[in-house]
């Protein structure tokens, strides 16, 4: 996979994208990820990307002569199967589009900044419009980082225990179970019994009760019209306890 990533700032990528499991699927060849510095195609001396809003009002709005050259330029190397910006007016980014877009070759990923994109960009380039939740981000690089984080993880050989990413939440419809290590007892909090008995018959009920349990609880919404997918397609095989994710 290819991600190529177009921003005026593109400093903001550096720590998100060179540590733990992003770093390992770059430096694995898993997903090739290049930041595009819009700056460098502003044409006049000053290297401007923003101009004031036509009609008046506060803020600067990201001019649209460098996204389309930049843009233009990507495209003229590769197809590519979405051209993404990020936005709060965009649909709200969930498990069920990291998962689609996980499944794509090449992305582009636009990060607006200022108070906006110059609505031309929109109608003519963009192919998708991600929101990343109801609140508003300083810009779009903190949002393309989650998007990228986000999917990364899901190409197949990024991680390497995969059904450790199946039971994750939202992986099935519900949230994950909570989890303990050693020692099995801690200032008096001791580990569920379930968990020390070795059965692993009792540890995959255990988890899967847990599961529900904590998504009735705290987000009744996934559960709607589902019947309880977790239940019925769960991964966790029962064969024993899971394997250390290796994160
Ligand atoms: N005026 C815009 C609005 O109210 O919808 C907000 C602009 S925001 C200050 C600057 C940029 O940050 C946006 O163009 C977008 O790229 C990014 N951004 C802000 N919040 C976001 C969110 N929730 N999801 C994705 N991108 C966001």
């Amino acid at each position: 996979m290819r991600i190529d990533v177009i921003t005026a700032f593109p400093p903001l990528f550096e720590g998100p994208l060179s540590e733990s499991i992003v770093k390992r699927a770059r430096e694995g060849g898993y997903v090739e990820i290049v930041i595009h510095d819009l700056r460098a195609y502003a044409h006049d001396k000053h290297r401007t990307l923003d101009d004031t809003p036509y009609g008046g009002g506060a803020g600067m709005i990201l001019k649209p002569e460098p996204i389309f050259e930049c843009v233009e330029a990507l495209q003229a190397e590769r197809s590519y199967d979405e051209v993404i910006l990020t936005t709060p007016a965009g649909e709200v980014y969930d498990q069920r589009l990291c998962k689609q877009l996980s499944l794509h070759e090449n992305l582009i990923i636009l990060c607006g900044h200022y108070k906006g994109v110059d609505q031309r960009v929109i109608d003519a380039l963009v192919t998708r419009e991600i929101s990343i939740g109801d609140y508003v981000l300083t810009g779009g690089e903190l949002a393309a980082a989650v998007i990228i984080d986000s999917v990364v993880r899901l190409i197949p050989g990024v991680i390497g225990d995969g059904e450790s990413l199946l039971s994750d939440s939202f992986m099935e419809g519900e949230l994950d179970c909570p989890y303990y290590t050693r020692p099995p007892e801690f200032r008096g909090m001791r580990v569920p019994d379930e968990l020390l008995s070795g059965d692993h018959k009792r540890v995959e009920a255990w988890r899967r009760r847990e599961s529900s349990r904590m998504t009735r609880e705290r987000r009744p919404d996934l559960l709607e019209g589902s019947g309880g997918a977790r239940a019925k397609t769960s991964p966790r095989s029962g064969d024993g306890p899971r394997a250390k994710d290796k994160e």
